[in-house]
C-alpha cells in the first residue's frame, strides 16, 4: 500500500493520522450576503410583489446595462435559462447540439428537454473547453448549435467557434452559468454567442438562490424566452390588467420558469457588488497563481490571450506522472486537512444518463477529469485561507511525490 508515513522529515498527512492544516472545514465555495441585501428581500417581501414584478424588470434593466446585451429575461435557474434558450432557438426533435464533455449535466439534459440530441464534443487538455477541432468533426446536418461553457470563468475561445458557425450556418450558444463579468477581446460575456445562459445559483458569480438570466440581442428569441417562462402565455398579467382584459391565450408549450421579487432584490444588490465581489476573487487566484506557478506535481489551465477571468472556479491540473497516487486520492487526503476540494466535473458519457453518446473521440476529457481538482475560492476568503489551501496542497503533494 502506498503511504506517506515512509516519508520522513515532514509532518504526517491528516489523512494518516496528523494533525490537519486546519481546524474546520474550508468549503470550495460559499455565498456572501450583505445586510444591505437581507434588507432589499424583506422590502420585496411587505410590498406584495412576491413573484415575477416590476424589480424583475429592473434587474434585467441592471443586467442589460452590465453585460451590454440588448436584451436580459430573468427566469428561474440556470437549467431554466438553459432550457428556454435552446426552445427560443428552435430546438427540438433530432436536431444536434454539441456540447463539451466537461460540464455541469444541465447544458445537455436542457438539450434533451426540446427533444433534441446532445452530441459531447471533446476538451481541450489544457483549457479543460470545448475543442474546436473535436466540434469541427461530429459536426452533421443534423447539427443546429454549439453550446460553448466558459469553464471557471474563463471565456472560450469564441474566435475559433464563431469561425465554425459561421461556415455550418449554425447557432452559437453560450452556457455561461461560470462567468458573469468576465470578457473576451473587450466584448461581455453574455454578447459573445448569439444567445446566453446564466445561473444565479447560490454558488455562481451572482447568487439570487435560485434563478437564472436568458440575453441575447435577437428581439424574437427574446419574446420567445419571455413567453416560455410564463406558460407559454405572450400577454402578461400586469398588461391585461392595464387594458382591463381577463382573457388569456396559451400560445406555445411553456413552464413556469418566473423568478420570484425576492430572488431578484437579491440579484440585483449583487450585481451591483461584482466587481467588489470579482476583485475579491482575482486576489485569492493571484495568490494561488503565485504559489503554484513553480509547483512540479501539478498545472494551472491555460489562460487566454485577451480574456478576463471571473475566476468562479480556482480547477488545478495534477501531474500524474509525478505522484504515486491518483487524483481521488489527492482529495482524500486535501479533505482530511480540512480544505474543501471538489471536481468539476465527471465528464458527461461517465453519467448512466448519456453512456450512449460516448465515442472514441473523448480521450482528452478522460485523462483530464482523471487529473482535475478545484480548490476553495469564494469572494469572502481570506489570504490567510489562501495560505491554509497552499500549505495543505504543498503538504499532500510533497508526501505523493513519486
Ligand atoms: C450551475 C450550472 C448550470 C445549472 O444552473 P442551475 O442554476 O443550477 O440550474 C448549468 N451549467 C453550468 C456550467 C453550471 O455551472
Amino acid at each position: 500500500m502506498l503511504s506517506s508515513k515512509n516519508y520522513s522529515g515532514a509532518a504526517p498527512l491528516a489523512i494518516d493520522g496528523g494533525v490537519p492544516v486546519r481546524d474546520t472545514l474550508l468549503p470550495y465555495n460559499k455565498p456572501h450576503v450583505s445586510e444591505d441585501e437581507c434588507a432589499a428581500v424583506v422590502e420585496v417581501m411587505r410590498s406584495g410583489w412576491l413573484t415575477t414584478g416590476p424589480d424583475i424588470r429592473e434587474f434585467e434593466q441592471a443586467f442589460e446595462a452590465f453585460t451590454g446585451a440588448r436584451h436580459a429575461v430573468a427566469v428561474s435557474s440556470g437549467t431554466a435559462a438553459l432550457h428556454a434558450a435552446y426552445a427560443a432557438i428552435g430546438i427540438g426533435p433530432g436536431d444536434e447540439v454539441i456540447v463539451p464533455a466537461i460540464t455541469f449535466a444541465s447544458t445537455a439534459t436542457a438539450v434533451m428537454m426540446c427533444g433534441g440530441v446532445p452530441v459531447i464534443a471533446d476538451v481541450e487538455p489544457d483549457t479543460v473547453q470545448i475543442s474546436c477541432e473535436s466540434v469541427r468533426q461530429l459536426i452533421s446536418p443534423a447539427t443546429r448549435a454549439i453550446a460553448a461553457v466558459d469553464y471557471a470563468g474563463q471565456p472560450c475561445h469564441y474566435e475559433g467557434l464563431r469561425a465554425i458557425c459561421d461556415d455550418c450556418k449554425i447557432i452559437l450558444l453560450a452556457d455561461a452559468c461560470h462567468a458573469l463579468g468576465a470578457d473576451y477581446h473587450g466584448q461581455h460575456v453574455g454578447t459573445l454567442a448569439d444567445i446566453s445562459a446564466f445561473s444565479l445559483h447560490a454558488v455562481k458569480p451572482i447568487a439570487a438562490g435560485e434563478g437564472g438570466m436568458v440575453t441575447t440581442d435577437n428581439p424574437e428569441w427574446a419574446a420567445r424566452v419571455r413567453t416560455f417562462r410564463n406558460h407559454g402565455i405572450a400577454t402578461d398579467h400586469h398588461a391585461r390588467q392595464r387594458h382591463g382584459m381577463h382573457a388569456y391565450d396559451v400560445e406555445h408549450l411553456g413552464f413556469n420558469y418566473r423568478m420570484t421579487g425576492m430572488q431578484g432584490a437579491l440579484a440585483l444588490k449583487q450585481l451591483e457588488r461584482l466587481p467588489e465581489m470579482h476583485e475579491q476573487r482575482r486576489n485569492i487566484a493571484a495568490i494561488y497563481d503565485a504559489a503554484f506557478a513553480d509547483c512540479t506535481e501539478l498545472a494551472l489551465p491555460r489562460r487566454h490571450d485577451g480574456a478576463t477571468h471571473a475566476r468562479h472556479l480556482y480547477p488545478i491540473l495534477l501531474r500524474l506522472g509525478r505522484l504515486r497516487v491518483g487524483r481521488d486520492t489527492v482529495f482524500a487526503a486535501l479533505r482530511a486537512e480540512n480544505i474543501g476540494v471538489n471536481v468539476h466535473y465527471p465528464p458527461l458519457h461517465h453519467h448512466t444518463l448519456f453512456r450512449n453518446a460516448a465515442h472514441d473521440g473523448l480521450k482528452a476529457a478522460d485523462e483530464t477529469y482523471a487529473r482535475l481538482l478545484s480548490l476553495p475560492l469564494f469572494s469572502s476568503m481570506n489570504a490567510e485561507d489562501a495560505h491554509d489551501v497552499i500549505q495543505a496542497v504543498e503538504k499532500v503533494l510533497r508526501a505523493y511525490r513519486r
